[in-house]
């Protein structure tokens, strides 16, 4: 029995990763690659013989939503559920919020949606068995899903899991792209410590594979990242 048998890890595309995690009324499916990768998505989700019930993201960037309007268009019957602050993102507006660091955001990571949400999430919100956890900082949309029923946390990129585990906003240079496609590197680290203090049992990223028992990772991570990026919470 794996140490977390509610989620699937979906690698149609190598080290871009989006997840399944099963609830007691169906799936819950948590990004969506790329384009391309739909067939494979379909196909993973179909073998576990569940409905798919709900989609949710954790940022709108092309890598996180590319094969979700596929996805949605075979299975209407499912709701796409999303943070309050990227439902603007996915019809394509870009611009900041004033209670936003003014940072400039370059909009050129981001895929409009065909579909609209269902409705929309605060911070700390649950949706089925999982819970809202804003992390704005890769991006200003960006949240993570925390599984409430074993501690998994569904973390999207705040961290990456590529070469050990590191802070997003720290160049990784065996990935160097969620880094470079990062909208402000500080508030990364505000993000992944915030995350560090739910104390999660396992830790899932967009890039990388799944850590079971990541604390004592995510703690190094962070250490390294304050001493590059400097203390920021
Ligand atoms: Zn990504």
């Amino acid at each position: 029995m794996p140490a977390h048998p509610n989620l699937i890890q979906l690698t149609a595309t190598p080290f871009i990763h989006a997840y399944l995690v099963m609830e007691a009324d169906g799936l819950t499916l948590i990004d969506g690659q790329l384009p391309h990768n739909a067939p494979y998505t379909l196909k993973a989700m179909a073998r576990t013989g569940l409905p798919l019930r709900r989609v949710l993201l954790t940022h709108a960037h092309l890598d996180h939503v590319g094969c979700l309007d596929a996805i949605l268009t075979a299975h209407p019957q499912a709701e796409l559920i999303v943070s309050e602050r990227a439902a603007p993102f996915l019809r394509g507006d870009y611009a900041l919020f004033p209670n936003e660091h003014p940072q400039t955001l370059d909009s050129t990571g981001f895929r409009k949606l065909q579909h609209a949400p269902a409705y929309t999430l605060k911070d700390g919100e649950r949706v089925g068995s999982l819970q809202m956890i804003a992390t704005p900082g890769h991006s200003p949309d960006h949240v993570a899903w925390l599984d409430t029923r074993d501690g998994m946390l569904i973390a999207g990129d705040t961290f990456q899991a590529i070469g050990g585990l590191s802070v997003i906003g720290v160049m990784n240079w065996l990935n160097p792209f969620p880094t470079w496609a990062t909208w402000n590197r500080p508030l990364t680290l505000d993000s992944a410590i915030r995350l560090r203090n739910l104390q999660p049992t396992g830790l899932a990223v967009g890039h990388g594979g799944i850590l079971a028992n990541p604390l004592g990772a995510m703690d190094r991570a962070i250490a390294h990242a304050q001493r590059v990026l400097g203390h920021q919470a």
